[in-house]
């Protein structure tokens, strides 16, 4: 693991001492009040300042790790330290699903899968956090694909500002280079996020849930979210639509754990919160 800086973490008075019985109190009492990065100056704090922060929420979150390169489906998980990207290998060239966080560990992940950034002619957003569209300065030749409402959070975390040069639309069902990718808007994590059903096996989270310690499927921490619970309702609506329309995914990608081999999880979580 590189380091990137280093990030002050303060608790509250009344978690000192002992009283953090466990990760999850921590993580909703902690407040980052500073990140000193090791490099630069005032630019470069600023930008990592979130990342920062989901960094250290994560990383005190009870999840499945991350493996790079491991393939779920038709999609290959390119890891970039506490976020991935998911690689799409297509007869028209590779596709990514997000595009990680750091150039030079997009460009290596790449690398290793046989690719070079230029090769890369098209990205789909879950949704433009930083840590998932900072890699897309790397990413010159390739057209910017999301749902209309995640505009300003891509304008927001590109600089210069990004556009989206294709507009997605809920239910829409894409053809890419043989491969069928069928568009789910997820609202809530941000108001533009989506899930994609990639080859009719494999379902792309995002950060609409991600796989705890234990395989499950759970939310991601909900101060990540600009609207949690409506997070979580989106994410049981499209399990319901996904049995509705006869969808039986059999990998779950999500982009800050692991995946899953089975989407039983996918029931149990809805079950659990409806
Ligand atoms: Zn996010």
């Amino acid at each position: 693991m590189r380091v990137l800086g280093v990030a002050t973490i303060e608790l509250p008075a009344s978690f000192r001492g002992g009283d953090v019985r466990t990760n999850d109190d921590a993580v909703h009492a902690a407040s980052v009040s500073h990140v000193e990065p090791l490099s630069s100056g005032p630019a470069r704090r600023r930008s990592l300042w979130p990342a920062a922060l989901t960094l250290f929420t994560l990383a005190c979150a009870d999840i499945t790790p991350i493996a790079n390169q491991r393939e779920y489906g038709p999609v290959t998980a390119l890891l970039d330290l506490f976020t991935s990207c998911q690689l799409l290998r297509t007869t028209d060239g590779p596709v990514l699903i997000d595009a990680c966080w750091r150039t030079e560990e997009l460009r290596a992940r790449l690398k290793e899968a046989g690719f070079q950034p230029e090769d890369v002619k098209r990205v789909l957003l879950t949704h433009a956090h930083q840590d998932h569209v900072g890699g897309l300065s790397l990413l010159t030749q390739a057209r910017v694909a999301a749902l209309a409402d995640e505009r300003p959070v891509l304008a927001q975390h590109t600089k210069p500002a990004r556009t989206i040069d294709d507009v997605l639309t809920d239910g829409q069902r894409l053809m890419l280079g043989g491969v069928e990718v069928v568009v789910y808007a997820v609202p809530g994590h941000t108001a533009g996020s989506a899930a994609f059903l990639v080859g009719g096996q494999t379902l792309v989270l995002g950060d609409n849930a991600l796989l705890t310690g234990k395989g499950e499927l759970g939310p991601v921490p909900r101060d990540r979210s600009a609207e949690p619970d409506r997070a979580v309702r989106s994410l049981v609506a499209l399990i319901d639509r996904l049995e509705r329309e006869g969808q039986r995914p059999r990998w779950l990608a999500p982009a800050h754990s692991g995946g899953a081999p089975n989407v039983g999880v996918l029931e149990r979580y809805a079950n659990a919160n409806r």
